[in-house]
């Protein structure tokens, strides 16, 4: 039998057992596997990946593994202490501008807050896995899951593996992930469907409005895929905190 000997480090570390976490874990390579294979064997998706070092030389994701093979795989943003005079072999691709999303269908409100925070996120709880992967593929939208299977389709570039089931938790994961801070536009999406908020003359629409609500308020936006009303007020003071929360950088 063939071998080749994998480490995992920082937060691939997620990936592997918690027994197994600072152990080499050991693959067979005798049918020639590509490195991605290999890898994602470990239950670790190439999505996470940024680094591949095998045996000292930087490699990427269609090497093909060989016997004895030393291989230290590195997540994006980590920091690798480098000594060949080679440059870095970065994998992942720089995050489209702006950033887009599609989430899938066990993280709806994962995907109603990063509306909220301005973001376009697609979100359908009626997507399948193909889908997900063909538009995120088409339209280079980053995929948000904690499905790993769905991570490991080749034809997905863009993706984040979700750690966490708290959903406002999962959405500073991610704000931090693709370091979105400087990227909010709050309250300019509907948080139902996803479509960008216009502008709304008071008259044309004053039927609509509640007495109370056509009395104090004068600006108003609109969505134009659902035709909800939102106003300055329709957000509750705990929304505009969560808010407020989410946008805080955290200290590093
Ligand atoms: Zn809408």
């Amino acid at each position: 039998m063939e071998y080749a000997y994998l480490y995992f480090h920082a937060a691939l570390k997620d990936f592997i057992s918690p027994a197994g976490q600072n152990q080499v874990i050991v693959r067979a390579v005798d049918r020639k596997p590509s490195i991605k294979d290999v890898i994602e064997s470990c239950n670790v998706p190439h999505t996470e990946i940024d680094l591949i070092i095998v045996n000292g030389v930087f490699v990427d994701f269609d090497y093909i593994a060989q016997n004895g093979d030393q291989v230290h795989v590195y997540p994006d943003c980590s920091t690798v202490t480098h000594e060949s005079d080679r440059p870095l072999c970065h994998l992942s691709p720089p995050i489209p501008v702006p950033p887009r999303f599609i989430v899938d269908v066990n993280l709806g409100r994962l995907a109603r807050y990063m509306r909220l925070l301005g973001f376009d996120c697609l979100y359908r709880n009626d997507y399948d896995d193909q889908s997900i992967a063909e538009i995120s593929c088409k339209t280079q939208r980053i995929v948000l899951t904690w499905d790993r299977k769905l991570l490991k389709r080749k034809i997905i570039t863009y993706g984040y593996f979700v750690r966490t089931d708290n959903p406002k938790a999962q959405v500073r994961e991610t704000l931090r992930r693709f370091n979105l801070y400087t990227s909010f536009a709050p309250l300019t999406r509907c948080t139902h469907c996803n479509e960008k908020l216009i502008s709304a003359e008071k008259p044309a629409i004053t039927h609509r409005l509640k007495p109370l609500t056509r009395q104090y308020y004068n600006k108003f936006l609109i969505c134009p895929g659902c035709n909800r009303i939102y106003w300055q007020g329709s957000h509750s003071m705990r929304i505009e905190r969560l808010i407020e929360a989410f946008c805080r950088q955290p200290m590093r």
